[in-house]
C-alpha cells in the first residue's frame, strides 16, 4: 500500500465474518487493525452453540472461506466443533490472534472530529479512521417470557448458554422450541435421555438432509486435487443460491414448487401415525420460516421416550413444565431453544454518529441502512451483517465476503488520502429501503407466519433479491451514492 494513508481500523467481534475481515484487511496492507471480541476466545456462533448436535445446515464444502478450502470436512455437514476447530486453524496460520483483544466489549462508538472514539469495558481506546461491525446475528439469546421461569429447581438453560458437562444420561428433559436448533438437538438427545418432551408452539417444514460420514477415499482425492474441492465449493454455493435461495424470493417458481413437495413428501413417507403427522404439519407457506434440514428428527420425535407436546404452555414450576390442559410434565432438565433477539445486531453498544443520534435513535422504527453495509450519518461505519443483510438465503461467510469486498473497496478509498469520511446519501438509502419495501411482498417470507426474519414492526429484515443481484450491488460501489469529504 505504497503512497496511502496508513489507517487506524477497529473490527469489532472475532467470529467468522470478523477474522476474514482482518485478513483481508492485512491483505490489502493495512497493518494498524484491532479485533475487539467480549467472549475470551474466537469463533462467534460456533463457539456459543456446543448443544448436542449441533451441525452445520448448509453442506460444508459450501460452508467456508473462499480462499481457505479444506478437504477434512467429517461429514456432509460438519458438527460445529470442526466448524470451530477450522476457524481456530485459519486464525492460527494467519496469525490472527495478535491483533485480537479478547474479553472486550465495544461500549461505545462516537464519531468525534472526523474519526471514531471507541471505548471497551477496559476503557476509552483512542480514536480509529474506520470501524467495521461483525457482531452476527445469531449472539443474544431470546429467552421466553413464560411465569414461573425461575422456580424450576432442575437444570434450566438456553442452547447457546449449554452447560458443559452436564450428563443428560438417563434424564427426563424437555426442550422449548422447533427452530433449527431444537430440531438438531432432539436428533442427538432422544437417544441418550429417558424422557423427552419437546414443547412446539408451531410447526416447522423440515427438508431431509443425508448427513453421512465423508469417506477417507473422497478426502483423500480433494487433498490431491483442489480443482475438484474447488469445484465441490461452486458446485454446492450455485445449487443453493440458483434453487434454494432463488425460490424464496419468487425469482425460481419451478424450485420453489419441487422444494414444497420435498418437504411434503418427506413429512408424509418419514411419519406413521396421522395423528402425530398432524401435529406436526405447518399452516404456513415452505421457506416463511427459515426451513429445517434434518435428517433424524422426524425418526427420533417417534421414539418411544418422546414425546411431542403442543399444548400450550401456561407456566414453569419448580418440578416442570405445567400445560394448559392442566398436566405437569416432570422434569430434571429444560432447555430453551427459543432462539435469538436477530435484530439487536451490533447493540447494546451506543455507536453515536455525526448529527449526534444514536443507532438506537436512528433504527427505532426499524434497521435500516445502505445496500446493508453503511448507514447515512454514520461516516467511515461499515458492516458485515448490517440491516437486510441476505440472513435467510445464502451461506453466511459468502455473504460476508461479498460484503465485506464491498466496505474494503470503501476504506481504499480512504486510505487514499484525498478522503477521509464516506457515508451514504439518505436519498440512495431512501431509494434502496424503497426497493426492499417494494420487493418483500414477493418472497415467501411475507406470506403469513413469525419468524426471526422479521422485527417488532412488522419489519422483513432479509434480502429480497437473488444471489446474482446481491453480489452484482456487492462488486463495486456506486459513488454517486455516497458523500465524501
Ligand atoms: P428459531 O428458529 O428462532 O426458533 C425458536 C423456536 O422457539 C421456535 O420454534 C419458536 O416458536 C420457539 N419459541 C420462542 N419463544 C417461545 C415461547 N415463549 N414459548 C414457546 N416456544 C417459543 O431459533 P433457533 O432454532 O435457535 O434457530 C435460529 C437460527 O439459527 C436458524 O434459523 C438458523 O439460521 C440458525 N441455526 C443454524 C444452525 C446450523 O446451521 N446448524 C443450527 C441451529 C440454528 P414459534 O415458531 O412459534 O415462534
Amino acid at each position: 500500500m505504497t503512497g496511502a494513508r496508513q489507517l487506524r481500523l477497529a473490527v469489532i467481534g472475532a467470529g467468522a465474518s470478523g477474522l476474514m475481515a482482518l485478513i483481508r484487511l492485512r491483505e490489502a496492507g493495512f497493518q494498524d487493525v484491532t479485533i475487539y471480541e467480549k467472549a475470551e476466545t474466537l469463533g462467534g456462533t460456533w463457539r456459543d452453540n456446543r448443544y448436542p448436535g449441533v451441525t452445520c445446515d448448509v453442506p460444508s464444502h459450501g460452508y467456508r472461506y473462499s480462499f481457505e478450502p479444506n478437504a477434512e470436512w467429517s461429514r456432509v455437514c460438519a458438527p460445529g466443533d470442526e466448524i470451530l476447530d477450522y476457524l481456530k486453524n485459519v486464525a492460527r496460520k494467519y496469525d490472527l490472534e495478535r491483533s485480537i483483544r479478547f474479553g472486550e466489549e465495544v461500549s461505545s462508538a462516537r464519531w468525534c472530529d472526523g474519526r471514531w472514539e471507541i471505548e471497551t469495558t477496559s476503557g476509552p481506546q483512542g480514536a480509529f479512521d474506520a470501524v467495521v461491525t461483525a457482531t452476527g446475528v445469531l449472539h443474544h439469546p431470546n429467552y421466553p417470557d413464560i411465569p414461573g421461569i425461575d422456580t424450576f429447581e432442575g437444570d434450566a438453560f438456553h442452547t447457546a448458554r449449554w452447560k458443559d458437562g452436564l450428563s443428560l444420561k438417563g434424564k427426563r428433559v424437555g426442550v422449548i422450541g422447533t427452530g433449527s436448533t431444537a430440531t438438531q438437538i432432539t436428533g442427538a438427545l432422544v437417544p441418550e435421555v429417558a424422557h423427552y418432551a419437546l414443547f412446539q408452539r408451531t410447526a416447522q417444514w423440515i427438508a431431509p438432509l443425508p448427513q453421512g460420514p465423508i469417506p477417507e477415499e473422497q478426502k483423500a482425492l480433494f487433498r490431491e486435487r483442489p480443482d475438484l474441492l474447488q469445484a465441490e465449493y461452486e458446485r454446492i454455493s450455485h445449487e443453493n443460491n440458483s434453487k434454494f435461495a432463488a425460490a424464496i424470493v419468487g425469482a425460481n417458481p419451478r424450485a420453489y414448487e419441487k422444494l414444497v413437495q420435498v418437504c411434503r413428501d418427506y413429512l408424509e413417507t418419514s411419519v406413521r401415525d396421522p395423528e402425530l403427522r398432524a401435529k406436526l404439519t405447518p399452516t404456513y407457506a415452505v421457506g416463511c420460516k427459515r426451513l429445517i434440514l434434518s435428517e433424524n428428527f422426524y425418526e427420533a420425535i417417534q421414539h418411544p421416550n418422546a414425546e411431542l407436546v403442543t399444548d400450550r404452555i401456561e407456566r414453569i414450576e419448580e418440578r416442570g413444565i405445567r400445560t394448559a390442559d392442566g398436566r405437569l410434565h416432570e422434569l430434571d432438565v429444560i432447555v430453551f431453544a427459543t432462539g435469538f433477539d436477530t435484530h439487536k445486531l451490533m447493540r447494546p453498544m451506543e455507536a453515536r454518529g455525526q448529527d449526534g443520534r444514536t443507532l438506537d435513535e436512528v433504527w427505532a422504527e426499524g434497521n435500516q441502512g445502505y445496500l446493508a453495509v453503511t448507514v447515512p450519518g454514520f461516516p467511515n461505519w461499515f458492516m458485515i451483517g448490517g440491516p437486510n443483510s441476505p440472513i435467510g438465503n445464502f451461506s453466511w461467510l459468502l455473504t460476508a465476503e461479498n460484503q465485506f469486498g464491498y466496505a474494503l473497496k470503501l476504506i481504499q478509498r480512504l486510505a487514499r488520502g484525498n478522503v477521509s469520511e464516506i457515508a451514504p446519501k439518505r436519498e440512495a438509502s431512501r431509494r434502496f429501503n424503497e426497493q426492499i419495501r417494494e420487493a418483500l411482498p414477493g418472497t415467501v417470507w411475507a406470506t403469513g407466519c413469525s419468524s426471526w426474519y422479521i422485527d417488532r414492526h412488522g419489519n422483513i429484515a432479509s434480502w429480497p433479491w437473488t444471489f446474482e443481484k446481491f453480489e452484482a450491488d456487492m462488486s463495486e460501489p456506486q459513488w454517486d451514492d455516497f458523500e465524501m469529504a
